[in-house]
């Protein structure tokens, strides 16, 4: 069987883990990561895949079945997306919630106009939690759904912190908390405000002489950031920094908690992730629908999917045959 050869665009932290992903896959094969700094300057590991300068992509066209694209959500998506995909197939992780609906239009605009499939939005968050939240909820049709995230790093928190004056080095940890889980796994079905269902944890490391009490208010009165949230700040060294908060952990839990038929039948519903490193396990998820996007397009589908659109037995590497033998 010939293998799908995708295609990175972008090598950052997911980047790198799409390729890791991709190794541990026999259905797929790495054929080239393109980067907008100098090729000669980035170092991958497969050694039968090519390092290649964006601007060179179209001429790939004919050896690539999916682009893996792992730009930032903020400022690369939004612009590579839609370019991306009149010449190739896709799959992003774009991840601005609010814009998602904007990025899907313009992506099925350019992928429709191409002929070929972007799937949009892929990941956990969008994405596996987005499907657990539509099958639990169409299950469960009263009730309540909660989302908890962490205990993980939150980049956009963490740039925060480092923009502080006086903050050298920085770190931000969302954490859930625990009682407020427990009560929703009660089935209680609690209204919970912001500041009961997350703590932000806050390691800072200080520039020399800087004043310790002034970066603690500014953080804890961070509009947006940190002042509907219980705050902890605690300062600590570069090399602490470096030897404990190194890795990319996350995860959390989506529970949705309600009643069926009889009154008082009360049901449980409940997905957790518990991540050692969120950029590889997202690249794990971006790897299984890049499988799905080939598929679609072999098919003659064209346009922007989410997750919501693809049906799961497009996602795995066994047969339709093999999976329906185990379905039990
Ligand atoms: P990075 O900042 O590591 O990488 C983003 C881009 O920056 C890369 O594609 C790369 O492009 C460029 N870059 C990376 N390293 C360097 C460097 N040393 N010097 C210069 N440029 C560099 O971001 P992540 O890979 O961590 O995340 C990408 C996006 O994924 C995030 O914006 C987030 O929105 C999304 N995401 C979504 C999740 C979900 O659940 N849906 C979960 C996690 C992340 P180039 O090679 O062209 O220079």
């Amino acid at each position: 069987m010939d293998k799908i050869r995708i295609g990175i665009v972008g090598y950052g932290n997911i980047g790198k883990g799409v390729e890791l992903a991709v190794a541990r896959n026999d259905d797929m094969e790495l054929k080239a990561v393109f980067t907008r700094r100098s090729p000669a300057d980035i170092s991958i590991a497969t050694e039968t895949a090519a390092v290649m300068h964006i601007d060179d992509m179209a001429a790939m066209k004919e050896d690539i079945d999916v682009m893996v694209l792992c730009g930032g959500s903020a400022t690369d998506l939004p612009v590579m997306g839609p370019e991306i995909v009149e010449n190739f197939n896709t799959i992003d992780s774009f991840d601005t919630h609010a814009r998602i609906p904007e990025y899907f239009e313009n992506v099925d605009k350019a992928a429709k106009d191409g002929g070929k499939v972007g799937i949009i939005s892929v990941g956990w968050d969008p994405g596996m939690f987005s499907l657990n939240r539509l099958y639990a909820e169409s299950i469960l049709a009263q009730g309540s759904t909660y989302t908890f995230w962490g205990k993980g790093v939150s980049q956009g928190h963490s740039d925060a912190i480092r923009r502080v004056e006086g903050v050298k080095n920085g770190i931000q940890y969302t954490v859930p908390v625990e009682k407020a889980v427990e009560r929703v796994r009660s089935g209680e079905e609690p209204q919970l405000t912001t500041r009961e269902k997350h703590l932000r944890e806050c390691y800072v490391v200080p520039e020399d002489g800087a004043d310790l009490k002034a970066i603690e208010q500014a953080i804890k009165t961070m509009p947006n950031y940190f002042d509907d949230y219980e705050t902890t700040v605690t300062f600590i060294t570069e090399e602490e920094l470096k030897e404990n908060h190194g890795k990319m952990p996350h995860g959390g839990f989506v529970i949705r908690s309600g009643e069926t038929g009889t009154e008082g039948s009360k049901h449980i519903i409940e997905y957790s992730l518990k991540l050692d490193s969120n950029p590889e396990f997202t690249a794990s998820v971006l790897v299984c629908y890049a499988r799905a996007a080939y598929r679609l397009s072999k098919n003659g589908e064209t346009g922007a999917k989410t997750v919501f659109d693809i049906p799961p037995v497009l996602l795995s590497k066994k047969t339709p045959e093999q999976l329906r033998a185990e379905l039990l």
